[in-house]
């Protein structure tokens, strides 16, 4: 008894085993809601996917690849299989109006995550700080602290309309001087991201041309998140950072099939970007994943094939996507304002943040919790309403958390029936809250 007491003693370690860069980023929302929602929720507006079908080009093209050639089932070039890079140089020689090798100005990696991933492991050093916009898509502080940089973060703060009309994601601005004041000679890298995650906020010409003359006049890189690319509403244009003067040498663009093609499965991303950056990624990239599921690559890339055709187009889905999820937007813009949960509108994205200040007497309250509200409430709002949704502070550095606490967001990329769902949920709620 006593030799194996000891025995199990030696084998158990006693030093950490973690390595010392993943201290304090072991805590995750996704998890926690996810976990949540697939417990209790009868509609879940959670979660950033689409739950209607991807186009039927896409899947074909999918269908065919794999009863194709039987090539496709094996290894192909590892920084991006031929005819997807050669598509995609294509089409960003259009949209950035520059010539592109597809070899070395483009890299396709394991969705835009992988993409993200890559950016910082080849780009930043220890000490290297990163300027990140708050809110933001929760991966770049962890992703930032991995590669042993410093995040350094810079709110958009809300300026609601005068006139009483719903809040826009474009009433939400960086103030010059602030971002300014953040920049410095330790500054590496500023991540942005357009259109928003998740306020649907579109950068405007001028507010990216500030970030430019910024990232000029103090040599800094930008890692540009523009996975919702296509999904801009009401006539706005997506401006790609990479095309204003001087910033194409210091930009990274990342992309998503996922996004693009309301497949977020099939995990297919890329970056576009000067050589000397992307031999960067691709040395991190070689000697972490090697490359992404070849049929996958093939089936986007005539995915891209198919778009480039019809670039322009009303038959383009680049052009039918944003159309529908512009009225799934509206549907839920006044299903939330009718009940007095105040949206944001957003101009991009398939997100839509809500003021729920108002509510503030549904949720009980917790003695000595320090939970926000926004967290209490979506808790709440799940296993009493069966209604999923983020709360907002999730998209905040735990120093600007507290301040915005009154915020949760949703995801209207659902099917008209989840919507009327989500819908009937709120309305039922308003009637109870009226007669009691
Ligand atoms: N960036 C942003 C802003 C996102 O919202 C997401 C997905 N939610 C990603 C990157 C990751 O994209 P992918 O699924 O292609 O890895």
């Amino acid at each position: 008894n006593s030799l194996f007491f000891s025995l199990s003693l030696q084998a158990k370690m006693s030093r950490p085993v973690q390595a010392r860069r993943l201290e304090g980023i072991d805590k995750n929302i996704w998890v926690d809601f996810v976990k949540l929602a697939a417990a209790y929720s009868k509609v879940n507006l959670g979660q950033g996917f689409p739950d209607f079908p991807a186009p039927d080009f896409l899947t074909e093209a999918f269908s065919r690849a794999l009863s194709g050639s039987h090539m496709l089932h094996q290894y192909t070039r590892a920084f991006g299989h031929p005819p997807l890079v050669k598509v995609l140089a294509q089409l960003f020689e259009k949209l950035l109006g520059r010539d592109l090798d597809p070899m070395t100005n483009v890299m396709v990696t394991v969705g835009a995550y992988q993409a993200l991933f890559c950016c910082f492991q080849a780009l930043v050093d220890e000490g290297d700080e990163v300027i990140i916009i708050e809110p933001f898509f929760d991966c770049y502080e962890p992703m930032v602290k991995m590669a042993g940089g410093t995040p350094v973060f810079v709110p958009l703060r809300p300026n609601p309309p005068k006139d009483g009309k719903l809040m826009s994601s474009a009433d939400w601005q960086l103030d010059p001087a602030e971002l300014a004041s953040k920049f410095s000679e330790r500054t590496k890298a500023i991540v942005l991201n357009s259109p928003n995650n998740p306020l649907g906020k579109v950068f405007s010409r001028g507010e990216l041309g500030l970030i430019a003359e910024l990232c000029v006049k103090h040599d800094v890189l930008c890692i540009s998140d523009e996975v919702y690319e296509w999904l801009v509403y009401d006539g706005k244009q997506h401006t790609r950072i990479a095309s204003l003067e001087g910033m194409w040498d210091r930009t990274v663009t990342v992309g998503s099939a996922g996004k693009t093609f309301s497949v977020t499965g099939w995990k297919v991303g890329w970056v576009v970007g000067p050589d000397r950056l992307l031999q960067h990624l691709r040395t991190v990239h070689q000697n972490s994943v090697y490359h992404c599921a070849t049929i996958a690559q093939e089936a986007v890339a005539q995915g891209f094939q198919r778009e480039l055709t019809l670039y322009g187009k009303p038959q383009s889905y680049f052009v039918q996507l944003p159309k529908e999820l512009q009225q799934k937007r509206d549907w839920l813009v006044q299903s939330l304002d009718g009940v007095g949960m105040k949206p944001i509108i957003p101009e991009g994205t398939y997100f839509l943040v809500a003021d729920i200040s108002q509510f503030k007497s549904d949720v009980p309250d917790v003695p000595n919790s320090d939970e926000p509200y926004d967290y209490r409430f979506t808790k709440w709002m799940v296993k009493n309403k069966g209604l999923a949704a983020i709360p907002l502070s999730a998209f905040y550095s735990e120093a600007h958390k507290n301040n915005y606490t009154n915020f949760i967001r949703f995801c209207f990329a659902k099917e008209e029936s989840t919507l009327k769902a989500a819908s009937d949920i709120l309305q039922k709620w308003k009637q109870e809250k009226t007669s009691s």
